[in-house]
């Protein structure tokens, strides 16, 4: 299956939850290149991985964003 088309800062869903305490499914894209760069909406935390890996794990786009999502909680 396909890849669904995601762009930077889109809000997105993925398949597996943050191993955090948050156990957020949901995670922005704050970079796009060889590699792709997320940030857990759940716990603030990125996490960089390669693009096919990041095919395989995403499931959806929740929604498009202008810029940068503020997490709340964040320390
Ligand atoms: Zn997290």
């Amino acid at each position: 299956m396909l890849p669904p088309e995601y762009s930077l800062y889109d809000e997105v869903e993925m398949k597996r939850p943050h191993p955090c305490s948050a156990r957020s499914k949901r995670f922005q894209i704050v970079r796009v290149g060889a590699d792709i760069k997320i940030t857990c909406l759940g716990c603030g935390n990125i996490i960089m991985m390669d693009r096919d890996s990041f095919n395989q794990k995403i499931k959806k786009v929740i929604a498009k964003n202008e810029g940068p999502i503020k997490i709340f909680g964040k320390k």
